[in-house]
């Protein structure tokens, strides 16, 4: 075969293939309205969400790229049970639906485990570098998506009548699993239950519940915001808690990349005036060029010019009194 054939139909496959996985990524991007509530999505800070993801549906589709990362994880799972089998434990009533209608709730625990006589809920999550480092302790599941994955094992907990349960928590990365027990927090496990009943009468009012209060970022990220839902916004207060892991990702980098990039400016400098002149130098490894340029400014008028800073610092305990 000759070599642009060659490269023709490489191409050809390439397109074949990948327009195949986007169609097959998009088609599942779609999300229908909850016909109940998802044990899955009960631990949403805003209950008026819920209403709107039982009466409207998610009105933006999920990313591609998003449904991607959940895909991976509902295939990986099958493995991950093997893998406990492998080592001696096996999962009893794996994805058994249950709904519990008088409240309204419905959800899928991955099974039950039987360890020295005693019965307890198991949930999979397979898990992204950055949360297999995160998620040690129960405790770290106190904030943003992971506060989502305790609630719904809590209610999995009270609605099944079982008090001990376990994350089994799968790297995205390795075949390595980490257990993290959790027992049942009656009080917060009946706050669920209540904040479900609540969801539950305010759909067959046809009542949305109460805005979610003091969270402007969560309203600013919620698909139902400014298209069905209108919180007041008011923005002079300090929003108390931010439970957005992405956000809360990307502050701390900020954070590590901070003092790299104060010092990369520091040295950028330095090495700039030390070569102040040199058209060309090498140094090292590196070599060092400088240009001249020319930039040319418009004239402006002058004008008062509104600004705002953004200063992100570190809390510490004085700061967050
Ligand atoms: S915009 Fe805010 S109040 Fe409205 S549903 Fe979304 S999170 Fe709740």
């Amino acid at each position: 075969m000759m070599e642009h054939e060659q490269v023709e139909i490489g191409a050809d496959i390439k397109s074949a293939i990948e327009s195949a996985q986007e169609k097959y990524l998009r088609d599942k991007s779609h999300r229908d309205k909850w016909r109940s509530i998802r044990a899955s999505g009960i631990g949403d800070p805003c209950p008026r969400r819920i209403y709107y993801m039982m009466t409207e549906g998610d009105l933006d589709p999920i990313s591609t790229d998003l449904v991607a990362i959940f895909q991976e994880g509902v295939d990986q799972e099958p493995g991950v049970r093997r893998y406990l089998s492998e080592l001696g434990f096996e999962l009893l009533k794996s994805q058994v639906t249950a709904s519990w209608q008088e409240l309204g709730i419905s959800g899928s625990i991955d099974g039950i485990l039987e360890y020295q006589g005693k019965q307890m809920i198991a949930e999979i999550k397979t898990v992204s570098p950055y949360a297999w480092e995160k998620l040690q302790t129960i405790g770290d599941f106190n904030e943003g998506y992971y506060k989502k994955w305790y609630a719904q094992i809590q209610t999995y907990m009270v609605l099944h009548g079982i008090e001990d349960a376990i994350f089994i928590l799968k790297s995205k990365e390795a075949k390595k699993i980490r257990i993290v027990p959790v027992k049942l927090d009656y009080d917060y496990a009946e706050s669920l239950l209540k904040k479900a009943e609540a969801v539950r009468d305010a759909v067959v009012k046809h009542e949305p519940p109460d805005f979610l209060k003091d969270n402007i970022v969560e309203c600013k990220r919620c698909p139902f915001f400014q298209k069905l839902c209108n919180p007041p916004m008011d923005y002079g207060e300090v929003i108390p808690n931010v439970e957005d892991e992405e956000l809360n990702a990307k502050v701390k980098e900020h954070e590590l990349l901070h003092p790299s990039a104060i010092r990369y400016n520091a040295l950028h400098k330095e090495i700039a005036e030390s070569f102040d002149g040199i058209r060309e130098a090498i140094c090292g490894d590196f070599i060092i060029k400088s240009k001249l340029g020319v930039r040319h400014m418009k004239a402006q008028e002058e004008r008062d010019v509104e600004t705002v800073t953004v200063k992100i610092e570190k809390l510490t305990e004085e700061s967050s009194d």
